[in-house]
């Protein structure tokens, strides 16, 4: 590997696509294939801030298994995350966690849709990240690029934010992991568009409540089908949802 540490910005996006690019060469020909993309530029990223950590006397985070205050926020994800992520839930989720996952999905949504942020804010004790469970997140390895972006150099300062709803609060936390991360997403992103597959930026619950009613929401947005967003009349086709447009009962 190139040395990363002594790398700009431009070194660091150039690597990442170099990533993404032998991944996406590996995969032609399966829609499963599109995975190693987000895979393997994670693991390039998680390698880099290694790196950095190894020769930086950078402070250690106070994040920990069973501290989620961070877990309360509203949580973006990009189209090829929400598939990954989909399909890990279909894999590895026994059906009796699946259907506790749409439970939650459900009830997250009733509390939040049509609410504004701040009303979001003050109801957040209520509506903890789907995947929270026992304050500890139940797909941490598969975990959004955004999660893995946040680590925070003081608990007490983020749980003074998260008990007086303080959406401003000014919490230090370290930067290399905020940067690698966003700088990975937006490659990520950029690699999807000029492969025709679906980009933005979805809400984590909308998204997996979607992804959850297709029956193969990988393979469907393998092949460029947009399955998150409506393109309208000059779109590419919206993938039909199996169980209408509203959480599960
Ligand atoms: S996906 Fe995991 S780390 Fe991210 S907000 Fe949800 S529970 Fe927390």
């Amino acid at each position: 590997m190139q040395d990363q540490n002594q790398a700009g910005p431009d070194a660091l996006s150039a690597y990442f696509f170099q990533i993404a690019d032998a991944a996406q060469t590996q995969a032609v020909g399966t829609s499963n294939a599109l995975f190693p993309i987000i895979r393997q530029v994670l693991a390039a990223a998680a390698q880099v801030l290694d790196s950095v950590a190894g020769t930086c006397q950078s402070p250690a985070p106070e994040c920990a298994s069973g501290c989620s205050f961070c877990c309360h926020s509203r949580i973006h994800v990009i189209p090829l995350e929400a598939v990954v992520i989909c399909a890990h839930v279909r894999k590895h989720f026994s059906p009796a966690a699946i259907q506790g996952l749409k439970n939650r999905i459900c009830t997250n949504l009733t509390y939040t849709r049509g609410r504004s942020l701040a009303q979001r804010v003050a109801i957040k004790d209520q509506t903890p990240c789907i995947f929270l469970k026992h304050h500890v997140c139940s797909i941490y390895d598969q975990r959004p690029f955004i999660c893995r972006t946040w680590n925070s150099l003081n608990r007490s300062d983020c749980e003074t934010a998260f008990i007086s709803g303080n959406q401003n609060a000014e919490i230090p936390c370290l930067s290399a992991p905020n940067y690698v991360y966003t700088l990975a997403r937006d490659v990520v992103q950029a690699v999807c568009t000029r492969m025709h597959l679906e980009t933005g930026r979805l809400e984590l619950v909308s998204a997996m409540d979607h992804c959850l009613g297709l029956t193969d929401a990988a393979d469907t947005f393998a092949r460029g089908v947009t399955i998150f967003e409506d393109p309208g009349p000059a779109g590419r086709g919206r993938a039909e949802k199996k169980d209408g447009e509203s959480c599960y009962p």
